[in-house]
């Protein structure tokens, strides 16, 4: 009998999992605009054609707030965040950082991370995404 990695679909149709998990955006080919869900239209120049094109998954933190009050079954406090992937905006969670504003720095250098979300009857596995800060140099200041 054969050993079959288990099956994995991505929370949202814009996460492509795969050995290098990543986002792919869809992409005005008039204005550029970047865009994550399905679109008719630019929603900047009204174009109609689309293409689509990888994220970076490196970013700098642009902005976040700390949640600290949410639907039942949504563990609280938790950290969410804007973060501009090479120009491209991202809106996710921070995750694997203590939610608090003393260990969040605007402007801090995360990565896009990937983690299971919950099994179905099937045995196949839901991946969610979220960003991380990326290890850096220990600061100097005191
Ligand atoms: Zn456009």
């Amino acid at each position: 009998m054969v050993t079959q990695a288990r099956p994995q679909i991505p929370l949202v149709d814009y996460l492509e999992l795969g050995d290098h998990p990543h986002l792919v955006a869809s992409e005005c080919t008039n204005c550029h605009a970047r865009f994550f869900d399905r679109r008719n239209a630019c929603g900047k120049c009204g174009e109609l054609n689309f293409t689509k094109v990888d994220v970076p998954t490196e970013g700098i933190l642009r902005s976040f707030t700390i949640v600290s009050f949410a639907a039942p079954g949504i563990s609280v406090p938790f950290v969410a965040a804007i973060v501009s992937c090479e120009g491209t905006t991202v809106s996710a969670n921070l995750v694997n950082v203590t939610p608090d504003p003393a260990s969040i720095d605007l402007g801090m250098p995360v990565h896009l991370t990937t983690f299971s979300i919950g099994l179905d009857s099937a045995g196949t596995e839901a991946i969610g995404f979220g960003f991380e800060p990326t290890a850096t140099a220990p600061s100097t200041k005191e």
